[in-house]
């Protein structure tokens, strides 16, 4: 029987590039590993999959009766809907803990770095497995995505050396060139939908029994969107209704600027303004030096709840 990988719902690159890096390394290791996906791929992890010739994981929504690894959260919120039937051997993240449970001895690799695929790489390491060119590539790319080519908080030495060996194995020279041109991919707003654009980056996270949403579009240059913020807003409150939830939030970040023009829709904003002491101008504020959602935003929301 096999054993599944699988990153979060609505997978980013770090979640697709993990579920092949982390099953090949398995696999090398004597188990039998497939990487899967719980939803669609992004352009950005279609442009890194085409770049180094990546095949995109299996669609597999259903994991009853399964032995699966989990990586890049552990939160239920983000799972399957089936994940409690579905035997956890393994969490590989970089987030906070969440509520998943086990019940099985667990194999826990949680650090507090830039990416998913940064503690993968310590995986090879500390397990003496050598990393294929096309998967380093791919690896290297998930970092620099999730670090915001270094410039996120959550960034650390551990990733920035990481993404240097990586690109040495993968034949990169000018990786930050390669990073721009993957964060243009996905600055890409044109003919997106506004129910597109606000579940592009989606998370829900429950917050002492209060739902709360927050995405995240991480752009070159946020101006970009600025015709189309009313219709965003006008979604997030349809969303809101559709999905139960107290708050929405749209992060809008611009990676040049290194700042996020947050967009919310709340039954109590008060919540929101109180947890950035900021009081919010139609809906919304800019938030200066703010680009990580995990560190910048969802540990000052909390709290709140
Ligand atoms: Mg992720
Ligand atoms: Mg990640
Ligand atoms: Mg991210």
């Amino acid at each position: 029987m096999s054993t599944y990988v699988l990153g979060h719902t609505n997978p980013d690159s770090d979640s697709i590039v993990g579920a092949i890096s982390l099953s090949y390394l398995k696999n090398q290791l004597g188990e039998d590993c497939v990487p899967t996906r719980q939803g669609k791929i992004s352009a950005e992890t279609e442009f890194i999959l085409n770049k180094f010739g990546g095949t995109v994981p299996e669609l597999k929504t259903s994991y009853a009766g399964e032995n699966v690894y989990i990586i890049d959260y552990s939160d239920y919120g983000q799972a399957p809907a089936d994940i409690k039937e579905a035997t956890i051997l393994g969490i590989v993240d970089h987030h906070k803990l969440g509520d998943m449970i086990t019940s099985t001895p667990l194999e826990c690799w949680i650090r507090p770095v830039g990416c998913s695929n940064t503690v993968v790489y310590e995986m090879y390491k500390s397990f003496d497995v050598e990393i294929p060119k096309d998967i380093a590539g791919m690896m290297m790319m998930a970092i620099l995505s999730d670090t915001v080519i270094f410039k996120s908080p959550t960034c650390t030495k551990v990733d920035t050396k990481a993404v240097k060996e990586l690109a040495k194995i993968a034949g990169v020279e000018d990786y930050k060139t390669l990073a721009m041109d993957m964060f243009i991919v996905k600055s890409g707003v044109e003919g997106s939908s506004a129910r597109d654009l606000n579940t592009r980056d989606y998370k829900p996270f429950d917050m002492n029994g209060y739902k709360v949403g927050v995405n995240q579009l991480e752009m070159i240059d946020i101006t970009a969107l600025d015709d189309k913020k009313e219709m965003i807003l006008e979604d997030m409150k349809k969303m809101k209704e559709e999905d139960g939830l107290h708050t929405m939030i749209v992060l809008l970040t611009d990676i040049m600027k290194e700042g996020s023009q947050m967009l919310v829709v709340s039954d109590d904003v008060s919540k929101v303004e109180n947890a950035f002491n900021v009081k919010l101008e139609n809906n919304q504020i800019w938030l200066d030096g703010v680009l990580s959602r995990k560190k910048q935003i969802i540990p000052f929301l909390q709290p709140q709840f």
